[in-house]
């Protein structure tokens, strides 16, 4: 019998709703069984302070982002706010297969295109609890400039204006209910009918063993 698959749960947020950390401290609380994966993108953006090359990003040159494209190395890219962004395929291919269930943190353009190749994907979207917030949040996190804030405030609508495409909704007020939401949403799906039918199928067929309606 071949293993059942993992899932791809694409996450998408305007930037600084929270969506990193909420990935993170899903992997950090709920991973003890280790079926759960991030995947890292590759980007040509600069690192802030902290980030580290292979953990946060693959840190790239342009000319090595399209290198990669042209050796059709992306399950998906696109360019958001000036610079290349792409998830890998082989990597992410290699998870789902294995039966981890990846996340990917990515904008509405690359879940576009994860979903029309992935008919499986789940997705979900995390909002702010407003836009003051939002501000607050991307400078409280002090790693933007000034500029880039308001570049990112400005596309912020853009972003939010595409939540109805998504299979959940969270808006990120109180962090730990956001993670349990986020938790509850990987656990439902790893619950319903048709995998767990598979999962335990001997176990029902012996259940069943000679029963006939
Ligand atoms: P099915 O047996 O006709 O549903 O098709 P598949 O063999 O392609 O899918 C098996 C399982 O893989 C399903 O339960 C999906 O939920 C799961 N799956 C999760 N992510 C992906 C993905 O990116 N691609 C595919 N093909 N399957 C996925
Ligand atoms: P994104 O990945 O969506 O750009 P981050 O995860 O970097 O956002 O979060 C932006 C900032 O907001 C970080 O400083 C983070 O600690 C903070 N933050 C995230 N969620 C909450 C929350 N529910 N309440 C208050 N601050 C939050
Ligand atoms: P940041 O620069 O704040 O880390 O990310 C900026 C935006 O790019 C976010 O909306 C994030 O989700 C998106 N992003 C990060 N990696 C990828 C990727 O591999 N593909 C796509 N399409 N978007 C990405």
């Amino acid at each position: 019998m071949s293993k059942e698959k993992g899932t791809l749960f694409i996450v998408s947020a305007p930037s600084g709703a929270g969506k990193s950390s909420l990935i993170a401290a899903l992997m950090q609380r709920f991973n003890l069984d280790d079926s759960l994966r991030l995947s890292v993108s590759h980007t040509t953006r600069e690192p802030r302070p902290g980030e580290t090359n292979h953990v946060s990003y693959h840190f790239v040159s342009n000319e090595e982002f399209e290198a990669l494209i042209a050796r059709n190395a992306f399950y998906e890219y696109a360019k958001v706010f000036d610079h290349y962004y792409g998830t890998s395929k082989e990597i992410v291919e290699e998870w789902i297969n294995d039966g981890k269930d990846v996340f990917l943190d990515i904008d509405w353009q690359g879940a576009r295109l994860i979903r029309e190749q992935s008919p499986y994907a789940k997705s979900i979207f995390i909002l702010p609890p407003s836009l003051e917030e939002l501000q607050n949040r991307l400078k409280k996190r002090g790693q933007d400039s000034d500029e880039v804030i308001k570049k990112r405030m400005e596309k912020a609508k853009r972003e939010i204006s595409h939540y109805n495409e998504y299979d959940y909704l969270i808006v990120n007020d109180v962090f730990d209910e956001s993670v349990l939401a986020l938790r509850s949403i990987v656990l439902a799906h790893r619950f319903e009918l048709k995998r767990q039918s598979n999962k335990h199928k001997q176990l029902l067929d012996a259940m069943l063993e000679g029963y006939s309606k």
